[in-house]
């Protein structure tokens, strides 16, 4: 019977045992995690009546590869979508003031968040030529297209909403690859926007159904639920407490080796951090390890606060709001969690989830949990008015958080797999390479079990 051997149980390690277990029953597949319990940063804790999620908060539709998973393990019935308003109102935190971000053309006009000027050069993004392509930061990209005014208020606030780092800093091609790519194939990212939506309501037409605008999902019981069900599909548990340190070889085998035990292996799969994917590589090959040591990672603390609804004077509606890293505030930004799922705080209730910390701001993470709450406070009583101590609060720390794809990153990563490719049925995955989102992710790890099954072809 083969063997394959995956570290780390977040969704990238699971999602990819799943997909080889229906791909290769016959394959053996032991999952090793460092943690007490599978899901890395997805872990959804119910206390007092909240549902507090840990690190992600849903994941959109745009791409399938989530929600055909979570539908392929039996919790289509348990899906629920963000609310209406969540999906309409999303705000930006400047000069501690709540502002709305447009939400189309007309609104757009009238923000008072860009001066006419910036409006307008905004407007030109269809007529300005196509850059020369290589290395270019995210900030480079948005100024060269759309203009200085509107890179530093609306590309920063994508920037942080998504991986709460530096524009200045993350490449473009890496870190928004569509942007990149309807710059190349439609010559200007309104164009490529506005071709995408006609070929998605032509998709939809042929389907006999009308094209219904992306939404964000989770679960009932929150986005632990995908965590449990994947587990309880793949032919044995995860191995959880096991630090995997090394690997080795022998002539046709991987020795995967952690908690003073070995296990052996035809196929490995690293799913865990690229920093920890470099130390687990050290010993085998220092090229590839010191090329997986640069992917770094930001640092993020979860800071979720309950309050009763009668003490917020200002309840908006909506998502919640970004705090622009260009700002450099204690937050990232704030969720608003009871408004975007039903049932997220008890009655009466309201739940809101800050991300603190960042790149720019990563000693937030090491603040006493009592400097975070009041950090957070400061800026909820800016923001709605609200004046009393939270009824309940939450605090998580995630460091590594959110892998960071600085500039030249592509070319990074195909250096990576180059020398990946010199070792025999290796495979690297997980968030530090080709998106940090779920739906990444989950698409990501389809393709690798893809591979692994065929490089077992024949065992
Ligand atoms: C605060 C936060 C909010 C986010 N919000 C969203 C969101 O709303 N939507 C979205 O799409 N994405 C979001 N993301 C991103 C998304 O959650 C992650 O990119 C994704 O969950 C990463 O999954 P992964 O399996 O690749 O990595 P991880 O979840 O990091 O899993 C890696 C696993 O490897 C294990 N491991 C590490 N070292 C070892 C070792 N030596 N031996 C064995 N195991 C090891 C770890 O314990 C961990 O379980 C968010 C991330 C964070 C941190």
């Amino acid at each position: 019977m083969p063997r394959v051997v995956v570290v780390g149980a977040g969704i990238s390690g699971l999602a990819t045992a799943y997909h080889l277990s229906r791909l290769r029953p016959d394959v053996e597949i032991t999952v090793l995690e460092s943690a007490h319990r599978p899901g890395g940063t997805i872990h959804t804790e119910r206390s007092d009546g909240f549902v507090v999620e840990h690190g992600p908060n849903g994941f959109l539709d745009g791409v399938p590869s989530t929600l055909e998973l979570a539908r392929e393990v039996g919790l289509g019935d348990r899906l629920v979508s963000a609310s209406d308003a969540s999906r309409k109102h999303r705000y930006l935190f400047l000069d501690e003031r709540i502002r709305e971000l447009p939400r189309g053309p007309g609104s757009f006009l009238t923000s008072s968040l860009l001066p006419m000027s910036g409006k307008l050069r905004m407007m030109m993004e269809p007529m300005i030529g196509r850059g020369p392509g290589g290395p270019e930061s995210v900030a480079a990209f948005a100024r060269r297209r759309f203009g200085r005014a509107a890179a530093d208020v609306f590309i920063d606030a994508l920037v942080t909403g998504i991986h709460g780092g530096d524009p200045e800093l993350l490449d473009v091609r890496a870190a928004f690859p569509r942007l990149t790519r309807y710059e190349r194939e439609s010559g200007s990212v309104i164009r490529g926007v506005m071709a995408a939506g006609r070929e998605k309501k032509r998709a939809a037409r042929a389907r006999g159904e009308s094209l219904q605008p992306q939404r964000m999902w989770s679960f009932r019981a929150g986005l632990r639920e995908l965590i449990d069900a994947v587990v309880a599909r793949l032919p044995a548990a995860p191995f959880c407490g096991v630090d995997v340190e090394s690997v080795s070889r022998s002539e046709s085998s991987w020795h995967v080796h952690g908690n003073s035990q070995t296990w052996v292996a035809d196929a490995l799969v690293l799913a865990c951090p690229a920093p920890i994917q470099a130390r687990i590589m050290s010993q085998l090959d220092s090229a590839l390890s010191d090329r997986l040591a640069e992917i770094v990672c930001n640092r993020i603390a979860v800071v979720a606060l309950g309050f009763r609804a009668a003490d917020v004077p200002r309840p908006y509606d909506g998502f919640g709001f970004i705090a622009p890293q260009n700002t450099r505030q204690d937050l990232l930004g704030v969720q608003w969690c009871s408004a975007i799922y039903p049932d997220r705080a008890p009655g009466g209730m309201v739940l809101y989830r800050a991300l603190c910390g960042g790149w720019h701001r990563a000693e937030v993470v090491d603040w006493p949990d009592d400097r975070l709450i009041a950090a957070v406070g400061h800026a909820l009583r800016s923001a709605h008015g609200i004046d009393v101590p939270p009824a309940f609060a939450r605090i998580v720390r995630w460091s590594p958080a959110i892998p960071q794809y600085m500039l030249g990153h592509p070319e990074r990563v195909a250096e990576i797999d180059r020398l990946a490719a010199g070792h025999p049925r290796l495979f690297l995955t997980g968030n530090s390479f080709h998106g940090v989102a779920l739906n990444d992710c989950t698409a990501n790890a389809k393709s690798v079990a893809g591979r692994v099954a065929e490089s077992l072809a024949g065992t």
